[in-house]
């Protein structure tokens, strides 16, 4: 690990120009040929994993992608199973962490599966969760956000629809996607649960790591012990550490991914 711990600085160096590449003889080239992209996906927006991860993101300068559900901190929202009976943010801390620079996305209405449902009930879930997002997040803007559906559950037809409406869609599909590029809409994930990931994540940045250029989409929840598949804080810290000393690897949240081409 010395040897990564040595490249940081370098690497910090290198992300600080900003679009990714180096400079060389005045011009930016782009370093496709060794980018590994990886972005841990944090759903269901428990209220104190998603306060813990901003704050273990932010001490390595980094956005944290952080995915809720529009309904989940009322009163009367119903439990979609028992792994959300956590309290859930509201969109006073949403505002906030967005605010501080993490990505803010909708993970659902009331966190059903919409591949379960008629397409028309999915249809009117779907926009009824667009806006609450639109009326409680600050310059939320529906067709520049990410829809990352509840329970991966997706269909064809949502997915051809949700084109005009949003941005990009997070469903089941291939973890490694292609790096970003113009037009790219659907991006796959993987996720593990529901006892902790640690091995499981661990496991899966190494073979990521160790395979070409891509974009690695985890889909995590919440921290230690909330959620579905929880994440240990401590893992978490020491993983985040780790990457940022890594050459060619980058921990970016799915907009910015999308925005680096
Ligand atoms: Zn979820």
């Amino acid at each position: 690990m010395n040897s990564e711990k040595l490249s940081r600085r370098k690497t910090i160096k290198i992300l600080g120009l900003g679009a990714f590449g180096i400079l060389a003889g005045g011009s930016v080239i782009k370093q496709n040929s060794k980018r590994h992209i990886i972005t841990l996906s944090f759903d269901d927006g428990f209220e104190k994993s998603s306060i813990r991860t901003a704050e273990i993101y932010e001490k390595y300068g980094l956005s944290a992608c952080i995915n809720v559900i529009a309904t989940a901190h009322q009163d009367q929202f119903e439990l979609p199973n028992e792994y959300h009976k956590w309290p859930a943010g509201n969109f006073n801390l949403w505002n906030d962490l967005k605010k501080r620079g993490h990505e803010i996305m909708p993970h659902g209405y009331k966190h059903a599966n919409l591949k379960d449902i008629p397409f028309a009930q999915a249809q009117d879930l779907i926009n009824k969760c667009l806006e609450v997002f639109s009326k409680e997040l600050k310059d939320f803007k529906a067709e520049e956000s990410v829809f990352n559906f509840p329970f991966n559950a997706s269909t064809p037809e949502l997915e051809n629809w949700l084109r005009s409406r949003v941005r990009a869609i997070r469903t089941s599909g291939e973890a490694v996607n292609p790096l970003p590029h113009k037009g790219l809409f659907r991006i796959g994930c993987i996720s593990f649960g529901p006892d902790n990931i640690n091995n499981h994540l661990e496991k899966t940045i190494s073979e990521f790591l160790e395979g070409p250029p891509g974009w690695l989409v985890y889909n995590t929840h919440g921290l230690d012990d909330e959620g579905w598949g929880p994440l240990s804080s401590g893992f978490l810290d020491e993983l985040l550490d780790r990457l940022t000393g890594a050459e060619n690897v980058e921990i970016l949240p799915v907009i910015p991914a999308l925005d680096s081409v």
